[in-house]
């Protein structure tokens, strides 16, 4: 179940260049860059006609795929997210965000050392990101901590500074005609430094352009997860 509170985005770091949100906006004519609060922002707290929440217990809710949680623009709304997702204790939220270096200025009062029910994941595309943004998320309060490797433009060397507060990392290439290329040495290395640190790794899909052996090739949208899936990693 996905939870959009608000659309649009500004790019930030390489991973955005070719920011699907961007893509998907602008093949109606839309732009991007607006930021707006959704109608759907009170869904968590959504009731049916029957007085139950829409989103049942137990529900993995993904927050913000059509903008980053973090946003300096979603600032004035953040409070009254958090107070949702506080209520729904009996969900599971799902936070991916790049801007992971602001998170520890977003959290709310009560947080503690995190909610029982949240998973931050911090995104980390090349090396640059990774050695900015894995301190950050190793010395952030929180629960749950996952790390996304997507779109995976570099090879990543976390030079063993992973340690087991990381529940999980989760790599793939990018997608779209632009996609730049994902070389399947540099999926292999994360996930031997996954290994090594008995982090669970998961090879989510190939990208648009993937290089095996030194031999570039497209992969057609629809196999890039198949083809991921048969690497069996
Ligand atoms: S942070 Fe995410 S949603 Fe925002 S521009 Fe970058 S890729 Fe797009």
């Amino acid at each position: 179940m996905v939870w959009n509170p608000w659309h649009g985005c500004r790019k930030y770091s390489e991973g955005c260049r070719y920011c699907y949100v961007y893509r998907r906006d602008g093949s109606v004519g839309r732009d991007a860059s607006e930021v707006t609060r959704n109608k759907d922002f009170h869904l968590p707290i959504a009731i049916n006609r029957r007085g139950d929440f829409k989103i049942p217990a137990g529900t993995v809710v993904f927050a913000s795929m059509t903008s980053d949680f973090f946003l300096e623009e979603a600032d004035p709304w953040r409070e009254e997210a958090w107070d949702m997702i506080r209520m729904r204790s009996d969900l599971h939220f799902m936070i991916i965000t790049k801007r992971i270096l602001r998170v520890q200025d977003c959290l709310p009062p009560d947080w503690g050392e995190g909610y029982p029910h949240v998973t931050i994941l911090a995104t980390m595309e090349n090396q640059e990101e990774a050695d900015r943004r894995l301190p950050a998320l190793l010395a952030l309060p929180a629960r749950h901590k996952e790390i996304i490797c997507e779109p995976l433009l570099s090879p990543i060397d976390f030079h063993g500074k992973l340690t087991e507060a990381i529940e999980g990392l989760t790599a793939g290439g990018e997608s779209g005609n632009d996609a730049r290329p994902c070389d399947f040495e540099w999926i292999l290395s994360l996930r031997d430094q996954c290994r090594e640190k008995g982090i669970p790794f998961h090879f989510k899909q190939t990208g648009a352009r993937f290089i095996k052996e030194g031999k570039l090739y497209r992969i057609p949208r629809k196999d890039q997860h198949t083809q991921a899936k048969k690497a069996n990693l």
